[in-house]
C-alpha cells in the first residue's frame, strides 16, 4: 500500500528519523492557517508547498490548469495562498503519472530547509528494500540526491552505493558509518547521519515495509540530516498486523477498477489492451496473457477470481471488465479443479443473462472437472458464447476477433 509523503514522514518521526516538518491543508485558506502554525512550531518564515499524490517527480512536474509545479517555494506567509490555490483541486502531471495526471486534493506545507546557507547544503539519496535474490534487506545511497536515481544509475552507476542487512542481527553500528563515510561526511554530519541511517532502517523493519525512498536526504547548513522527501510503500501482506495503518488508505489515489474488483474480493491489474481475461489462478492468468500475446492480442487486464469461482464472482468480474472502453473481447479461461466446471458454465450463462447485453465476443475455456457438461451448458444456453476446451482452441478464437 502507498502512503502520501505527510503521512509517511509521520511515520519516520515516530521512529526519530529527522525529517523537514510539515503540516498538511485541504484549502488555501488552511494552507495560510497551517503555515502559521508551522512558524510557531519551527520558527520558519519560508515555507514549501506540496502536492501531496502518491507519484514522484512532483517538483518537475506541472498542473495542467495553472501551469505550477508541484512543489513550489513561498519566500513569506503570504504567497502561501496564491501558491496553495495554484496547486489544490488540479491535475498534477509528473514523469510517474503519465500523461492523464493525478487529482491533488491535499497540499502539505513544509518548513523550507534549504535556507539560509543554501550553499552549505547538501542533497544525498537513500532507499531501504528488499533484495530478493539474497533474502536480505539492502541500504541503497548515493552522493547524487533531489534527481532521478534511474539517471544517476545510468550515467553515473559509480555513485550509487549498497549495503546489505543480515535479518539475524540487523543494521550494526560499523555499517551506519560506512555509509557516513562513503557519503562524504565528516564531523557532527557524520554523526548525525549514522543516527540517521538507524532509525530510517528500524522504522522500514518495523512498519514491515517493502521499500522506503528518501530522495532528498538533506545534510542543512547547520549538519542536521533530514528526509526531505519520503516515499513508503507498506507491505500489503503485513497489514494484518498493523491495524492503525489502514486509516492511511487514501482510495482516491487508487484505479476505480482495481478497487471495485478489491470490494468483490477478485484481484485485479488494469493494463491497457483489448482482451479483457478472468481466469482462476494467478500463474494460469499470466500464462492466458502470454496466450493473448501469442494470439496477437494485448491483455487489458490480469483478474485473478480465485479458488470458487462462481456465479457472482464471474458476474463482478464481467461488469468490471466491460466497463473498460479499450475491450474488445473477454477471454474467461477457467480450470475445474476444486471448483467443476459446470458450475462455473451456470455462473456463466446465469452472469450472461443479469448483465443484459454483452456486445463483444466472450471465448469461455474450461478444462478439468465436467469441462465436457460445462461445454455443453454453454453451447447449448443459446448466448453468443464461444466455447474452447484446449488452449490452442482459445488462442486460435482470440485471433479470430481481435
Ligand atoms: P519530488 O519532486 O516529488 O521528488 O518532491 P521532493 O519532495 O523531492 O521535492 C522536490 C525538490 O524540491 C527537492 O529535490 C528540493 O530540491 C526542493 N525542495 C524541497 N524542500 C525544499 C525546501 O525546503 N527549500 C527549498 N529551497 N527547496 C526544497
Ligand atoms: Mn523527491
Amino acid at each position: 500500500m502507498n502512503i502520501h509523503e505527510y503521512q509517511a514522514k509521520g511515520i519516520l518521526k515516530s521512529f526519530g528519523v529527522g525529517i523537514q516538518e510539515g503540516i498538511v491543508a485541504k484549502t488555501p485558506q488552511e494552507a495560510v492557517e497551517v503555515a502559521k502554525k508551522l512558524t510557531e512550531q519551527t520558527g520558519t518564515s519560508w515555507y514549501v508547498v506540496k502536492a501531496q499524490i502518491h507519484a514522484g517527480g512532483r517538483g518537475k512536474g506541472v498542473v495542467k490548469e495553472t501551469g505550477a509545479n508541484g512543489v513550489v517555494l513561498a519566500k513569506g506567509i503570504d504567497k502561501v495562498e496564491d501558491i496553495a490555490k495554484n496547486i489544490l483541486g488540479g491535475t498534477l502531471v509528473t514523469k510517474q503519472t503519465g500523461e492523464a495526471g493525478k487529482k491533488v486534493n491535499q497540499v502539505l506545507i513544509a518548513q523550507d530547509v534549504y535556507y539560509p546557507g543554501e550553499s552549505q547544503t547538501s542533497e544525498f539519496y537513500m532507499s531501504v528494500l528488499l533484495n530478493r535474490q539474497t533474502g536480505r534487506n539492502i541500504i541503497m545511497y548515493s552522493t547524487e540526491g533531489g534527481m532521478d536515481i534511474e539517471t544517476v544509475a545510468e550515467k553515473t552507476p559509480h555513485l550509487i552505493f549498497k549495503e546489505e542487512i543480515d535479518p539475524k542481527v540487523g543494521i550494526q553500528a560499523f555499517q551506519a558509518r560506512k555509509i557516513a563515510f562513503n557519503l562524504g561526511l565528516s564531523g557532527n554530519a557524520f554523526k548525525e547521519m549514522t543516527k540517521f541511517v538507524v532509525a530510517l532502517y528500524t522504522a522500514y523493519d518495523k512498519t514491515d515495509s517493502s521499500m522506503f525512498e528518501i530522495n532528498p536526504v538533506l545534510k542543512t547548513s547547520d549538519n542536521k540530516i533530514i528526509a526531505v522527501d519520503a516515499k513508503v510503500n507498506l507491505d500489503d501482506n503485513a497489514l494484518f498486523r498493523h491495524a492503525d495503518y489502514a486509516a492511511l488508505h487514501d482510495i482516491s489515489e487508487e484505479d476505480p477498477y482495481e478497487l471495485e474488483a478489491k470490494e468483490n474480493d477478485l484481484s485485479l491489474v488494469k493494463l491497457d489492451g483489448n482482451v479483457g481475461c478472468m481466469v482462476n489462478g494467478a500463474g494460469l492468468a499470466m500464462a492466458t496473457m502470454d496466450i493473448i500475446k501469442l494470439s496477437g492480442g494485448e491483455p487489458a487486464n490480469f483478474l485473478d477470481v480465485g479458488g470458487g469461482a462462481n456465479a457472482k464472482t464471474v458476474e463482478a468480474g464481467f461488469r468490471i471488465i466491460l466497463k473498460d472502453p479499450n475491450v474488445k473481447a473477454i477471454l474467461l479461461n477457467i480450470f475445474g479443479g476444486i471448483v467443476r466446471c459446470d458450475r462455473v458454465a451456470t455462473g456463466v450463462v446465469e452472469a450472461y443473462k443479469k448483465i443484459g447485453t454483452i456486445n463483444i465476443p466472450v471465448i469461455v475455456r474450461l478444462q478439468g472437472t465436467n469441462a465436457e457438461e460445462g461445454k455443453e451448458i454453454i453451447d447449448n444456453s443459446g448466448l453468443k458464447v464461444h466455447s474452447a476446451i484446449t488452449l490452442q482452441e482459445a488462442a486460435d478464437l482470440v485471433r479470430q476477433v481481435v
